[in-house]
């Protein structure tokens, strides 16, 4: 008698990948349309089921819908997103730091917003303008100090660095054109919220003048480019303390994914970050190359998380038929892991941390499909990879943050609890 027994697990995110059904597509959704074969192979063999990523009818953000599915409840640990934003950008955040994501912004002299995106800055110009606002000193507030770092595009994240900061401040981004930037105001009666409040004000000023007299802006102002004039911080957030992941199952886990955040929310948990060249987490990303990856990485480590945003920013574009394009590109990529993975002793599960409806173009609180291969699984009748399909399968209907132990507990990872 044979007797198989996982010893590991990839797990497959695309992100807002879950649709509801779509007028554009006759009623079907994005991945009834697309009938992507690899899914719809690897869910006829799974136990298939709902998920909903924090509970019921709550639509989820990314961070916080990527935190429930890693395990951690994400109304207790949530800290904020810029923690996360800070960590994916290769920052080493102490506990007492407090960081924001950041647009490089055009603004016109009266402070109104005029371009949150300062015309689609190429990423030279943001990095070298961005360069210049790392360590910058401040005077009101001179105990704290300035990080600055670029991500991508018009894209940074700053960390305020220095004892008695705290997270419960307002954004300083408007996060629409044609209003005034807005100043950062404490959001609880504390101290360390004031500071902090008074402290992101301080660096948007200074930063400004910086900014102004930059030559990179100088030369923009020649060609007749938006000018990058001014920071506009959000999301404050820090770093939340978690038991990681590695210690709570035993496992060593690795992350391939191109944005910031989500890697930023796997190395919160204790994942190590897998650099793939080409994942740039945009449509134009090199999805063969994330796919390699994972087929490498999953000799070296238990539990390999392989995220894909491409499905979330066509969604948020509000084009299904697009989407329908994009899944079947990630289904055809994903193929090459389903055939040179050795299905014997490897899980496999395929989800959504959201779902993104194509025709809405926001997130929203429907439930999401998934599958989970597992050697031995008790697997039903499902035959398709969808959002109808997979409602009917063993799984059921789970919460995100089940979903870890679930596949923990096909590795054996999961300590019994009584005896
Ligand atoms: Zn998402
Ligand atoms: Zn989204």
């Amino acid at each position: 008698m044979q007797v198989y027994m996982a010893s590991k697990a990839i797990v497959l995110v695309c992100d807002g990948m879950s649709d509801r059904r779509c007028s554009a597509l006759g009623w079907l959704t994005p991945l009834q349309a697309a009938k992507p074969k690899s899914f719809d192979w690897i869910a006829s063999r799974s136990e298939c089921g709902l998920m909903d990523p924090i509970s019921p009818g709550v639509p989820p953000g990314s961070d916080t819908a990527h935190l429930a599915i890693l395990g951690y409840d994400p109304y207790k640990h949530y800290t904020g997103r810029g923690a996360f934003e800070a960590l994916g950008a290769g920052i080493e955040l102490e506990p007492n730091d407090v960081a924001f994501r950041c647009n490089l912004a055009t603004i016109s002299e009266d402070g109104t917003v005029v371009d949150r995106r300062a015309g689609r800055i190429s990423n030279e110009d943001a990095e070298t303008l961005s360069e210049s606002l790392n360590g910058i000193r401040l005077v009101r507030n001179s105990d704290v100090s300035v990080l600055f770092k670029h991500t991508v595009e018009h894209r940074g994240v700053l960390v305020l660095r220095c004892e008695g900061l705290s997270r419960f401040v307002s954004d300083v981004d408007p996060h629409k054109i044609g209003v005034r930037f807005l100043h950062s105001r404490p959001l609880v009666d504390s101290p360390a919220a004031k500071k902090t409040a008074d402290t992101l004000n301080e660096f948007v000023e200074v930063s400004r003048k910086v900014l102004l007299q930059h030559g990179v802006n100088k030369r923009r102002a020649k060609n007749g480019q938006p000018l990058a004039n001014v920071v506009l911080p959000r999301g404050a957030g820090t770093l939340p303390m978690i038991e990681k992941l590695p210690a709570k199952f035993g496992v060593r886990a690795a992350v391939i994914a191109g944005g910031a955040v989500y890697k930023g929310v796997c190395k919160a948990a204790g994942f190590d970050v897998l650099e793939v060249k080409g994942a740039t987490g945009t449509v134009d990303t090199d999805l063969d190359a994330k796919m390699r990856a994972a087929i490498n990485a999953v000799k070296a480590y238990d539990l390999v998380f392989v995220h894909v945003k491409s499905t979330d920013v066509v969604s948020h574009d509000k084009n299904p038929v697009k989407k329908v394009e994009v899944i079947s590109r990630i289904n055809k990529a994903f193929s090459t892991v389903v055939s040179e993975v050795d299905l014997a002793e490897t899980c496999m599960a395929i989800t959504s941390d959201h779902t993104t409806p194509s025709e809405v173009g926001e997130h929203t609180g429907d439930p999401v499909p998934l599958a989970l291969y597992a050697p031995g699984a008790r697997y039903g009748n499902v035959e398709r990879f969808d959002e109808i399909s997979c409602a009917s399968g063993t799984l059921g209907r789970i919460r995100g943050i089940d979903f870890m132990p679930t596949i923990m507990n096909y590795l054996g990872r999961v300590p019994m609890y009584g005896e």
